[in-house]
């Protein structure tokens, strides 16, 4: 059992050996088993360090988080003095040293103050503090007490195996359930090739990705694999095209606004479009492939689909005379957003265009796709909740999940929970779920626990602690040993962790320890030989799919509605933590509320402007929002975010937004029994009022300042081949740094390749110690974020738009405007080039925020708080700022610094990559390079020099150190655009601030 006496490295310690750990002397041995250490106990120096904590430095442990978001990531954590202070992607998994914004943001689940922080029991509706022992021992006599439910999320690995011994045992019907179960891929994939799999999709091999609406920068899948595997696919300096992103679907989600090309179909009518294209390639490229399927496409012929799709015959025929002379080209199937009562429908036509277009076993493997583990359908949880209401079970343990929100209340599955005699809930938060049990067995997070993860078949991640527990919690595994040893049963091992270890004693072999310690000490992944025949990477399609009859929606004349998750809250796990509520939306920018988005033809009779107040209604129910008018979504269809609109969770989460499924009415794709999120008959009406929507971005383009630039592909191309990169040029000016220091310290940032993920900005919160102001401050323009990822529209030429997702951080400018204003040189010149801030010599006159041209300045309007235990998270390395002081980004100084030390001890310069901020690691795209410019063959060197580089606002004369390299599209952008002169200074340029709100 995980009950403290274990130490992150995986090696069991005495309870004297923690002490050491924490240094901890006095009234501290009494709170080493339960809770963190006190603050106000003495502490006292290490007398015997231990050999693995020197005091001031980080000590990386790796583990794997399975719960993160939509994937499993690989991971360091950095842990200073016994506490989890940063965490960063381990480059060993697939997620190749990345990780995503909501993934970062786990430090604030594993800090939460509203965490649950030991064992309750509900006392006349109140939660009142238990013990493990009568919380443990009231589990047991539930379970025993008649039919017991256990629901837990999906789960793979040796969690897998041992929640079916556990469920055995107990004489217990264990199910396992997410909300997003990707059941119509299954459905679809199950038809087509009798194997219900999630398969790879291999995009850096792909030169043209059709999404027909499958958000995979942000929700969809693997984003952060998938992110890197494009950004690879379109990065063109290797001197060839670029893969070109085709998005179809009645709404551009964050992918969708880095497509070159939106066919805006309408909800339902992806299949009809997916299977006229897949006519369109079959006639061009005739083979074996397309002639199995050739009747069933028959009828989708590019007019017939135009009507009801809403996509032009031309445009059809276009996509698919691109497809069919792609070399490696690849269609992914809908996300959550497009998920209808025909959802298997489109699956199934997506498929049968990857199988037209040969993509099956190239870019679309099966046997080595992710795995997910099993999830009950959205039917199947329709099924229980009958089951539940009939009486069958006796007792409920639900341990991670949280249907009461996740489900729409259609399903009637609160109610029906409500009313099983005996609810028992293995959480760490009193979420909606938990909030309804009558206990609630506090669990650690996946930072404080043992475990494995299966992230593709046979290939598996380790889970270790890397920090005691930070309140009295115990892993969900070791909860239910308690509850069996209770229960009388004889479990055979005394915690998870022995159990854990002994389901690996196969593959470490005579040599377990030296193998065990080895590998979690590495971070690498593990492979368990034999994993059964090897599966076949393109299996043949069955007759079933090549004979298949679609049943296709007409089109009809209403309001369509979409639901769809974001890359902040997921399925609704990510809003508690302020830094998702305050990072911005890439496509609206909004932060700390929900809004419905409607196209400018649809809200302008109504009336309606972003920022009002709206009502939607359908069948089920009805939300009030504020509107987001928006280019990127079809006239005829609105959308609201899912994950908002708690009711219990948090301090932060409750209240906050609307609750989107209450929309829903339930109905299901009766072929795979997937939740319908899109398709629903809705009505929008104007309230008459504002609401306030802090969107943290005052104009939607750059107005001709050429802050992003965007070229043609072909312009591109063309410059590059026709360029030389000198590598013994220097980009530095002598006045940009001291002539005597070796570094000038320099970035670029390819926006080509940032995509809007907004991992980034979480990242800087994190390492930076960045305080989240609230719904309230942020709508007065006053966030305190280095980092913003402006989101730009250009025009182009055929009346559309392109998105540029733009970085904006403090640019170190060699001629820095904000320096010379400073009346007390808080602000000064470092020799390496960096704009230094000294917080204690700033008096806040806020001179510099005036005089910087990128406004990235920030001022500390308040002391912001980190209430306990947030504060444990904050980096040493970094200053916490008081009222009064401006600050922004230093390129993370302390990182620079440390490398630097470190390169001092070790008699050598810093060498290049030797030193990554925080913002360029987590970046999934590599979008961000960090380096030296005083070394002309530097990697950033190498890159500022390219054909694409440019400097914001460069025409001011203020040698910004960042270089941007121009976004590249294959749409027709207008004439002239991108090439960098005048900044457009003889435009009509709107001086309005950089942040306003619509409220
Ligand atoms: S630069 Fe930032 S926003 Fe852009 S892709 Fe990288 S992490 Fe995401």
């Amino acid at each position: 059992m995980n009950n403290g006496d274990t130490k992150p490295n995986g090696l069991t310690t005495s309870r004297r050996d923690f002490l050491k750990v924490l240094g901890v002397a006095g009234a501290g041995a009494a709170t080493v088993s339960c809770g963190p250490p006190d603050v106000g106990d003495k502490l006292i120096p290490y007398l015997v360090p231990p050999d693995d904590i020197v005091p001031g430095t980080n000590v990386t442990y790796s583990t794997i988080l399975a719960h993160a978001g939509p994937e499993p990531v690989g991971v360091h954590a950095k842990v200073r003095d016994g506490r989890v202070i940063k965490l960063e992607g381990n480059p060993e998994f697939p997620n190749r040293g990345a990780l995503s914004a909501l993934a970062q943001s786990s430090l604030q689940d594993l800090y939460d103050p509203d965490r649950v922080q030991g064992p309750r029991e509900k006392v006349s509706g109140e939660w009142s503090e238990s013990t493990w022992e009568d919380a443990v021992k009231a589990a047991a006599a539930a379970v025993g007490a008649g039919r017991t439910l256990l629901l837990t999320p999906p789960a793979t690995g040796t969690a897998a195996k041992f929640l079916a011994e556990w469920a055995e045992t107990m004489g217990v019907e264990w199910i396992s359930w997410e909300p997003f179960g990707y059941e119509a891929m299954r459905a679809a994939n199950e038809i087509a090739f009798g194997r219900p799999e999630i398969p790879s999709y291999d995009l850096a091999a792909a030169d043209h990705v059709v999404s027909f609406g499958a958000d995979f920068q942000a929700t969809w899948l693997a984003p952060i694999q998938l992110a890197r595997q494009f950004a690879d696919a379109r990065a063109i300096e290797d001197g060839e095209a670029p893969a070109r992103l085709t998005f179809v679907g009645p709404r551009l989600s964050l992918t969708g606004t880095n497509a070159d090309t939106w066919l805006p179909a309408g909800a339902g009518s992806e299949a009809s479009v997916a299977l006229a294209v897949a006519r369109e390639v079959a006639q061009r490229r005739g083979g074996g492939e397309a002639a199995r399927v050739r009747d069933l496409l028959a009828p989708f012929t590019a007019d017939a689909v135009a009507e009801a799709s809403g996509i032009s015959a031309e445009k059809i025929t276009t996509l698919g005379r691109q497809l069919a002379e792609a070399a490696s080209p690849v269609a992914l199937p809908p996300d959550t957003s497009g998920q209808g009562v025909y959802a298997t429908e489109v699956h199934l036509a997506v498929t049968i265009l990857n199988y037209v277009m040969g993509a099956i076993g190239t870019t679309v493997q099966f046997g080595s796709g992710p795995v997910r583990g099993s999830s009950a359908s959205y039917a199947d949880m329709r099924a229980l909740t009958a089951r539940l209401r009939e009486g069958e079970f006796r007792t409920v343990v639900t341990a991670g999940v949280n249907p009461v929100y996740a489900l729409p209340a259609a399903s009637g599955f609160a109610a029906a929970l409500a009313d099983v005699a005996n609810h028992i809930s293995l959480s760490s938060h009193v979420d909606e779920t938990a909030a309804a049990a009558g206990w609630i067995l506090a669990s650690s997070h996946e930072l404080e626990s043992w475990g494995d993860v299966e992230i593709a078949p046979g290939t598996f991640g380790l889970q270790q602690p890397v920090m005691r527990p930070v309140f009295d919690t115990r892993q969900r595994e070791d909860i239910l040993l308690a509850i069996a040893v209770a229960a009388g049963r004889d479990p055979g091992v005394e915690s998870y962790g022995a159990y854990l270890q002994s389901a690996w004693q196969d593959v470490g072999g005579a040599d377990f320890e030296g193998w065990w310690y080895g590998t979690l000490s590495d971070g690498t992944p593990v492979r368990r030989p034999s994993v059964g025949a090897p599966a076949e990477a393109a299996p043949p399609l069955s007759a079933a799919a090549a004979n298949h009859s679609f049943t296709l929606p007409a089109a009809d004349d209403g309001l369509s509605l979409v639901l769809y998750p974001t890359a902040q809250f997921y399925d609704g796990r990510g809003a508690n933590r302020s830094w998702m509520q305050e990072l911005p939306d890439a496509v609206t920018r909004a932060v700390w509320n929900s809004w419905v988005e409607l196209h400018p033809a649809t809200a302008e009779p109504l009336g309606i402007e972003t920022g009002d107040l709206v009502e939607v209604s359908t069948a089920a129910g009805k939300v009030q929002a504020p509107a987001f008018v928006y280019r990127g979504i079809r006239p005829d269809t609105i959308a609201v975010p899912l994950g908002q609109g708690h009711t219990a969770y948090g301090r932060i989460a409750a209240g906050r937004g609307v609750h989107a499924l209450s929309l829903l009415d339930g109905t299901a794709d009766p072929r795979s029994g997937a939740l319908a999120y899109a398709g629903t008959a809705a009505e929008v009406t104007a309230i008459g009022q504002r609401s306030g929507l802090p969107i943290m971005q005052g104009n939607d383009t750059d107005m001709g300042r050429e802050i992003s630039e965007l070229i043609s592909v072909d312009a591109a191309m063309a410059a590059q081949q026709a360029h030389h990169v000198d590598l013994t040029e220097l980009v530095e000016a002598a006045w940009d740094s001291d002539p005597d220091s070796p570094y000038r310290w320099g970035m670029t940032i390819d926006l080509n390749a940032c995509n809007g993920c907004g991992a980034c900005v979480t990242a800087c919160y994190a390492e930076n110690n960045l305080p989240t102001v609230g719904e309230d401050l942020c709508a007065q323009g006053r966030e305190m974020s280095w980092m913003q990822i402006m989101r730009y529209y250009e025009e182009t030429e055929d009346e559309g738009f392109q998105t540029v997702h733009t970085p904006v951080l403090c640019q170190q400018c060699g001629d820095a405007p904000c320096e010379p204003v400073c009346p007390v040189y808080a602000a000064y010149h470092n020799p390496e080039g960096l704009n230094a801030q000294v917080y204690n010599r700033c008096v806040g006159t806020r001179y510099c925020a005036n005089n910087c041209p990128y406004k990235v300045r920030r001022f500390n309007w308040f002391t912001y708080e980190h209430p306990y235990p947030l504060n444990l998270q904050l980096n040493p390395d970094v200053t916490v700022r008081q009222k009064g002081v401006m600050e922004k980004c230093t390129f993370c100084v302390q990182r620079i610094n440390r490398a630097k030390l470190d390169a001092k001890a070790e008699g050598r310069p810093v060498e290049d990559g030797e030193i990554m901020t925080a913002c360029m690691q987590t970046c999934p795209t590599q979008a961000i390079k960090f380096g030296n410019l005083k070394d002309p063959a530097s990697n950033v060197s190498r890159i500022a020099k390219g054909p694409r580089g440019y400097g914001m606002l460069e025409e001011l004369n203020t040698r910004p150190a960042i270089t941007y390299l121009k976004s590249v599209t294959y749409a027709s952008v207008a004439e002239g655009h991108g090439e960098h002169g005048d900044g457009g200074l003889d435009e009509e340029v709107d001086h309005q601030p950089e942040v306003s709100t619509h409220g």
